[in-house]
């Protein structure tokens, strides 16, 4: 061969007609998910003997000819190929230029280098850095921790929408979450359900770090791998200082768990939740703090004793849109919005019916009794004094996080079940949960006759985007225990 080699760090754009010897350090698809996933192209992450790394491409075009010679780890010359300017969004080398495949393009294997090729290449980044680049879309770098916990939400046989979050601990002692998304959380699940032994370390590539509620966010992209152990130098390393120091204390639980199991989360877990994911119905435990009610949005409504939904007024009597009933039954039903807070976050939570029934022992028809004032509403009246001393209180409660969280200006979280103040949830105390969790809530004696207000909000529409799904689970504990508290007291 009469080309010249050269390294990466030689490269200026244009044809380059020298010859690169490199180490091809891991590959991927770039598919277009507006385009029912069109393959568009294939990116390669490349290191040479001076240990810079490099990124190519290959257009979708051209890849059926190298497609079969593309092995990670393995070692090529380089040639014929075009150089241009990497984009800079998203960076995944340090490097400014970047590598195409063209027509010209000679890749061949390479059994034995000139000089030895590093057998691997990251860009590692510590806590702070990746704070630094937090939100700013510029770098895509790679993280290397312990693995602490992980969380998924990934079912046998997977459905459509998956999610891992996994809890790692980088330089620092806080820690950050990583989430991995669809069929690479899949994956992800499947690897580690596959271990016989949980990994301690992970090494997870091209990354892109978010900041939500003050708090550090990693999220995967197309790009990122991920190494346990001592798959990869940098891993043994950190996997064997581990190990030194272990305890020799048998690990607390598997380390996978899943969300169906109702994990607990931060409220700042929770809001990442929303911003950067899939849109499934799952259930979390919080804990946190009522820092406000929202009086301004009201108390309770009516709803129709039908289907829930809330009623519209008409000269004299309440209209079910959704029933087509001009004379619908009306019902009085809670629907209380609150800041809750706790040391990562704070977020607007919607406590319906049935929760807030059970929490008082009190239904909203009779605390309407108990605020009842001529020619007013009951909607209209002023919060019920249990529900404005909630401020300040802790609650632990579960979550369900919906498709409807996702499509609001307002976002909000159902809570759907509540420990009486911070406490333990009983096991048995699911309880029906009213507006989520309509038909089985009727009782005539709400009806509240003729007197809603028009409301601006459509509360019936929350409730029943909360009630799919939900019903199984809720239903099933329905009279027992702790639900029979709720119907036989009344105000005195
Ligand atoms: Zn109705």
């Amino acid at each position: 061969m009469a080309n010249s080699i050269v390294f990466f760090s030689d490269l200026k754009s244009g044809r380059c007609t020298s010859v690169v010897e490199a180490r091809l350090l891991r590959f991927w698809e770039a598919r277009n998910v507006k385009r029912g996933g069109e393959l568009m192209w294939m990116d390669l992450l490349m290191v040479d003997v001076n240990g810079t790394m490099m990124q190519a491409t290959i257009s979708a075009g051209r890849l059926p000819e190298y497609r079969g010679r593309l092995i990670a780890g393995s070692m090529f010359t380089l040639s014929g190929f075009d150089v241009s300017r990497a984009a800079q969004n998203f960076r995944l080398t340090d490097s400014s230029l970047m590598i195409r495949f063209s027509d010209m393009t000679s890749f061949k294997e390479l059994p034995a280098p000139v000089s030895p090729l590093p057998e691997e290449a990251f860009r590692f980044r510590n806590q702070s850095e990746l704070v630094g680049l937090a939100n700013t879309s510029t770098q895509l770098p790679d993280v290397v921790g312990e693995i602490l916990c992980v969380k998924s939400t990934v079912s046998d046989p997977p459905e459509e929408k998956n999610r891992v979050m996994v809890t790692m601990k980088l330089d620092s002692d806080e820690t950050i979450t990583l989430s991995l998304f669809d069929s690479q959380a899949v994956a992800f699940h499947k690897q580690l359900e596959a271990m016989q032994v949980d990994p301690k370390v992970m090494v997870a590539t091209s990354i892109n770090p978010k900041m939500v509620g003050g708090r550090l966010f990693l999220n995967a992209t197309s790009g990122t791998h991920v190494y346990f152990d001592k798959a990869t130098r940098a891993g043994e390393v950190l996997f064997y200082q581990l190990v030194t120091r272990d305890t020799g204390l048998p690990s607390v639980a598997p380390l996978l768990r899943s969300y169906a199991k109702v994990e607990t989360m931060s409220i700042a877990e929770l809001t990442s939740f929303i911003v950067s994911a899939a849109t499934q119905e799952i259930d979390f435990l919080c804990t946190g703090r009522v820092v406000h009610v929202d009086a301004g949005r009201g108390w309770c409504y009516v709803a129709c004793s039908k289907c829930s939904k809330k009623l519209e007024r008409s000269a004299s009597a309440f209209t079910c849109v959704r029933c087509n009933n001009s004379h619908a039954v009306g019902a009085l039903r809670y629907r209380v919005e609150m800041a809750i807070c706790d040391d990562t976050g704070e977020a607007t939570f919607v406590w319906f019916d049935g929760v807030m029934a059970k929490l008082h022992s009190l239904r909203a028809s009779e605390a309407a009794q108990m605020l009842a004032e001529d020619g007013v509403n009951p909607e209209d009246t002023g919060l019920p004094p249990f529900i404005a001393e909630m401020e300040g209180k802790t609650y632990t409660f579960q979550v369900r996080v919906t498709a409807f969280n996702f499509t609001e200006h307002h976002r909000t979280f159902t809570i759907t079940r509540v420990a009486e103040e911070h406490g333990r949830l009983p096991v048995d105390a699911v309880i029906n949960n009213g507006g989520n969790d309509d038909e089985d809530d009727d009782d005539p004696s709400d009806e509240t006759g003729g007197k809603a207000p028009d409301g601006d909000e459509d509360a019936g529409d929350s409730a029943s985007a909360g009630g799919t799904g939900s019903s199984g689970k809720a239903r099933r504990n329905t009279g027992a225990g702790p639900s029979e508290g709720v119907k036989k007291s009344r105000v005195v």
